[in-house]
């Protein structure tokens, strides 16, 4: 399928997506007031019940992810927080960690494919050769996220994540706390029953950094190719993978066992 078409550049939507600017209505805010009191609590906890240096926090950078992070930084929790950097990622994503840099007077701890692992896939492959399989898709997947994954959870306890049970149909039942089969630890999803709306509050409330494309209708953003802008109403991850079942696309990260 070589002359696939991944749509990308074809959708060039303005930069006004008011999902970003919910109304600040003072429901909302006691909402989201009482929600991160409870998360702040889920994470201080955490890291007492596993001690120093070992929970560490993934931040791939969206708009979750910028929450928690804001509140990890700001009450000093005692959790390490790391990025993947896949090699393909869009430069408003490059931007937001500089961004992110700066705003937190910190360094991001950075975690990157295998070099050897890419050439051998892009030669053998091709560059794009997730457009063409599944199979191809999850082993790049697996090369750009999830072995430098592992390799950053390696002598952890637990792990914390930005997802939320109304993201996917594959995230529907999240819990809060789970024992994360596949990389034999425990995992936490602080925000699993928070809304987008919180969410973008939160972020409008606190002065957070965030990723411009979510202003261009990107809900969630992943790796450049693979990523596209979303329409009106519909399905927040419809944007990854758009070429795949609904039903299962996740990246390798967050799959059980
Ligand atoms: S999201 Fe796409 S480019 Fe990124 S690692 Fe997966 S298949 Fe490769």
């Amino acid at each position: 399928m070589a002359d696939f078409d991944s749509g990308v550049t074809m959708l060039k939507p303005a930069a006004n997506n008011p999902a970003t600017r919910p109304s600040l209505t003072e429901t909302l805010i006691a909402s989201v007031n009482a929600k991160t009191a409870e998360a702040n609590a889920l994470l201080k906890d955490t890291s007492l019940e596993f001690g120093n240096n070992a929970v560490t926090f993934a931040n791939s950078f969206g708009a979750e992810d910028m929450v928690l992070t804001d509140i990890i930084i700001k009450n000093k929790l005692a959790i390490e927080i790391f990025s993947l950097d896949t090699g393909r990622l869009p430069p408003e994503t490059y931007d937001l960690m500089s961004k992110t840099e700066k705003h937190y007077n910190t360094k991001l701890n950075v975690y990157f494919p295998q070099a050897d692992k890419i050439g051998f896939y892009v030669k053998t492959n091709g560059i794009n050769a997730f457009y063409e399989r599944i199979d191809l898709r999850k082993s790049c997947c697996h090369i750009r996220k999830v072995e430098p994954l592992q390799r950053a959870l390696k002598g952890k306890k637990a792990w914390i994540t930005g997802m939320r049970a109304a993201q996917a149909t594959t995230r529907t039942s999240l819990p809060v706390r789970e024992f994360d089969e596949s990389n034999q630890l425990e995992k936490f999803n602080p925000l699993s029953n928070w809304s987008e709306q919180e969410v973008w509050a939160y972020i409008r409330l606190h002065e957070v950094p965030y990723n411009k494309l979510h202003d261009q209708f990107y809900p969630s953003i992943g790796c450049a190719p693979c990523t596209r802008a979303v329409a009106m109403g519909e399905d927040i991850r419809a944007g990854r993978w758009w070429w795949e079942d609904p039903n299962n696309k996740e990246c390798g990260l967050h799959v059980k066992k």
